[in-house]
């Protein structure tokens, strides 16, 4: 890791000002995205607590079992934190408890913290009051720095290289899952922890946005939705679209289609100045669609923030007046989905910069036929 990169006292004191400002006197965090950000490091400890504790006044603390606590040895979070360990047989809410200042009551739990955890913390600090940490952390998060970006940018590259080689894998006579299997070989390759999600939507099963992979055995001149990406090395996500025919001259039809997302696609991108409002991106990319006749089949949001979680604030959709700002990082990922025929995608995912829009995916958005 380059030197500058030990945001995390810093990282934690800015969480600090968020939850005091949402009049809580502490968070408590456990194990996944939120730890990640804050210590560089997270490990699960299943149905056994471990949490981080932030007073907003006060040295941050991360408790987690004896047998975890290996899992921590030589990470940033030795440097950045005191790290207590319980074990077995010892009660860790009452441990939590003694971590806090005298007299805490109002406590902010992480979203994603088991509901056992978060009623038995509460039981175990007399008068406490729960509250969730949740947007005081995507506070923070949502706004990525300068290293944050350049590793999704690596992400993207990686993801860019695996659909410049999907007509290796992409046949007729190969089912989705066949074609799924390689290319979840190739996203390892290309640097990422694991293939975290495969979209294969062939023919009719494109229509579908989330249609993961079967054995329909793809035939030519299908449509083929290819909608793939997962953690990268250093943790942030890729996740790009694109939508391909299976040999063959490209049919009428499905170019017309693909010439409305295609465009639809770039007016969502060119929306994405700071200060718009995210509902922005998303009607500027549905306004296309809806122009073309094809509204009632573009069923979803335009798009998601991505970082340390594939789906994270902020939020492409309509009702969101949020005003994106820089280092903001979401996809763009309008579709039409055309129910028993096929289904077109095209997603990139977009950083908000103050010299416009920044694309980290840049292989062909044009149409192509493997
Ligand atoms: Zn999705
Ligand atoms: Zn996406
Ligand atoms: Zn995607």
């Amino acid at each position: 890791m380059p030197t500058d990169a030990l945001p995390y006292a810093d990282r934690l004191d800015r969480l600090r000002t968020h939850v005091r400002e949402r009049g809580a006197e502490v968070a408590v965090l456990t194990p996944g995205p939120d730890v990640e950000y804050l210590l560089g490091h997270s490990v699960a400890s299943h149905e056994r607590l471990s949490c981080l504790v932030v007073p907003i006044a006060g040295s941050a603390t991360l408790l987690v079992p004896q047998l975890e606590r290996l899992g921590w040895a030589g990470t940033a979070a030795e440097d950045t934190v005191r790290i207590d360990t319980w074990l077995d047989g010892q009660d860790a809410y009452a441990l939590v408890a003694a971590l806090l200042p005298a007299g805490t009551a109002r406590i902010a739990v992480g979203d994603h913290m088991p509901a056992g955890h978060a009623l038995h913390l509460r039981d175990a600090v007399p008068g406490s009051e729960l509250s969730l940490a949740g947007e005081a952390v995507a506070a923070l998060r949502v706004q990525k720095s300068d290293a944050e970006i350049e590793e999704l940018a690596a992400a993207g590259a990686a993801i860019d290289r695996v659909q410049e080689r999907i007509g290796d894998w992409l046949r007729p006579g190969r089912t989705e899952h066949e074609i799924a299997a390689d290319i979840a070989a190739a996203i390892r390759e290309e640097g990422h922890q694991r293939a975290d999600f495969v979209i294969v939507g062939s023919g009719p099963n494109g229509a579908s946005p989330h249609h993961e992979a079967s054995d329909r055995v793809v035939q030519a001149g299908d449509v083929v939705v290819i909608d793939i990406g997962g953690p990268h090395r250093g943790g942030y996500f890729s996740d790009c679209t694109r939508t391909y025919q299976v040999a063959g001259e490209p049919d009428p039809e499905f170019a017309a289609v693909y010439d409305v997302v295609q465009r639809a696609q770039q007016a969502g991108v060119d929306a994405a100045v700071v200060g718009a409002p995210c509902e922005s991106v998303d009607a500027a990319a549905r306004q296309v669609i809806v122009d073309a006749g094809y509204g009632e089949y573009f069923i979803t949001r335009t798009g998601h923030g991505i970082g340390l979680e594939v789906h994270e604030e902020p939020y492409m959709v309509a009702g969101n007046p949020r005003p994106l700002a820089p280092g903001m990082a979401f996809s763009v990922e309008p579709g039409i989905y055309l129910p028993g025929r096929f289904g077109i995608r095209i997603e990139d995912i977009v950083v908000a910069t103050e010299n416009g829009p920044r694309r980290v995916n840049n292989c062909t958005r044009d149409l192509t036929v493997v």
